[in-house]
């Protein structure tokens, strides 16, 4: 099927309309037009090549929110007019003891991307949700409960799995002290994911101008980074931190507020990271984690959870044309919170 979507050709080069093919209809294959597709600075790191495995050309997006189209003759779960959402992976070995637990996040072969990937069948790219239509593996397709906004729900394919993830993982509830560092895309998510658990939240930004949003998101109070006596007075204070800085930083300033045995989770690519000492990870037997998204599952839960408790995002609606300025505007960290394209700004143009 002939699609149209928005592509990067190289890393230096602004994204551009582009046609190309989706694969014809397999039997377990589900064909979604795509009607929104939130803007992750993932994709802004691989349509720029940040992580240096980028094979161009490159339709970012893995925040998309559609309807299905049609599906393959074995599919059960699916049917034309379905809301549905796919977020940053669509395929998996399926046999490993990781896909077996769910958890195909961690699949030991390499899990499939949405895009900037390869089908495991033709080895062709795969191109993600900056387009007018896509088709995916029935399993890798997620429903869109009922009672969640269409048009708000893209975001937490990504941004709101990869922070609900982290505090499944790590048990954030009530009585539990959950830290957010960068109040973007994840971080607003974590923040009003982990009041949803019933933790108590702390925003950790850079300056106090988003004070206020924070508290609005429903965040408990906010600790400003750069304020050392501030960081030196919440020193042991927190159970849990996600740190979503998108740029290589570090950590060692934050390593002391983690309570004894309390963990800070990075979910950032950065490639290397700052020294760090042991010291505080020794006295305290304190942990520094990572975590990558989450399984197909853990998704549909939080896709659930979220539904049931009316957790969206806030979202700042773009069209497709505007893709170029929004990443410029994600870079200087003026995002609130979520740039998410309205697809049919595609078809109009
Ligand atoms: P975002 O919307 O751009 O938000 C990042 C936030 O970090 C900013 O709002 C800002 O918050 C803070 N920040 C930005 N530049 C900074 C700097 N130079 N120093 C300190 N803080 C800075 O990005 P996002 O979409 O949330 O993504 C965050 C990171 O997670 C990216 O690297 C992305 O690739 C990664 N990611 C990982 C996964 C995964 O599976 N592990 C999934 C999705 C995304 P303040 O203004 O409040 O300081
Ligand atoms: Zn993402």
């Amino acid at each position: 099927m002939k699609t149209t979507g928005y592509a990067a050709t190289d890393a230096t080069v602004p994204l551009a309309r582009f046609e190309f093919n989706r694969r014809d209809l397999r039997a377990n294959d589900v064909s979604i037009e795509i009607l929104y597709c939130g803007v992750c600075h993932s994709d802004l790191h691989q349509a720029r090549n940040d992580w240096g495995f980028s094979t161009y050309p490159i339709v970012p997006g893995h925040e998309i929110v559609g309807r299905v189209t049609a599906v393959g003759k074995d599919v059960t779960r699916y049917k034309a007019g379905d809301a549905v959402a796919v977020g940053c992976i669509v395929d998996s070995c399926g046999r490993c003891d990781q896909c077996l637990k769910r958890e195909e996040q961690l699949c030991r072969e390499v899990v499939t991307q949405t895009y900037n990937g390869r089908d495991r069948i033709t080895g062709e790219p795969t191109y993600g949700g900056y387009s007018k239509n896509i088709v995916v593996r029935e399993e890798f397709v997620l429903s869109l409960p009922d009672g969640l906004d269409m048009a708000r729900a893209a975001p937490l394919l990504c941004a709101g799995i990869t922070t609900y993830s982290p505090l499944r993982t790590w048990n954030a509830g009530p009585g539990s002290r959950v830290g957010v560092i960068g109040l973007g895309g994840l971080g607003h998510m974590a923040v009003k994911l982990a009041v949803g658990l019933g933790a108590d939240v702390t925003v950790i930004s850079r300056s106090a101008g988003k004070t206020a949003d924070a508290l609005a998101l429903g965040a408990d109070r906010v600790l400003i980074s750069t304020d050392e006596a501030a960081m030196a007075a919440a020193a042991s204070s927190f159970d849990l931190i996600i740190d979503t800085i998108p740029v290589r930083h570090d950590v060692s300033p934050y390593m002391p507020l983690l309570d004894v045995d309390a963990t800070l989770v990075i979910v950032g690519q950065l490639g290397l990271i700052e020294e760090q000492s042991t010291l505080p990870l020794l006295m305290g037997r304190r942990r520094l984690s990572g975590s990558p998204i989450g399984g197909i599952a853990e998704t549909q839960e939080m896709l659930n959870f979220c539904a049931r408790h009316n957790i969206l995002p806030d979202c700042e609606m773009i069209a497709m044309q505007d893709i170029n300025a929004a990443f410029e505007r994600m870079e200087r960290a003026d995002v609130r919170y979520r740039f998410v394209i309205d697809m049919a700004s595609l078809e109009a143009a």
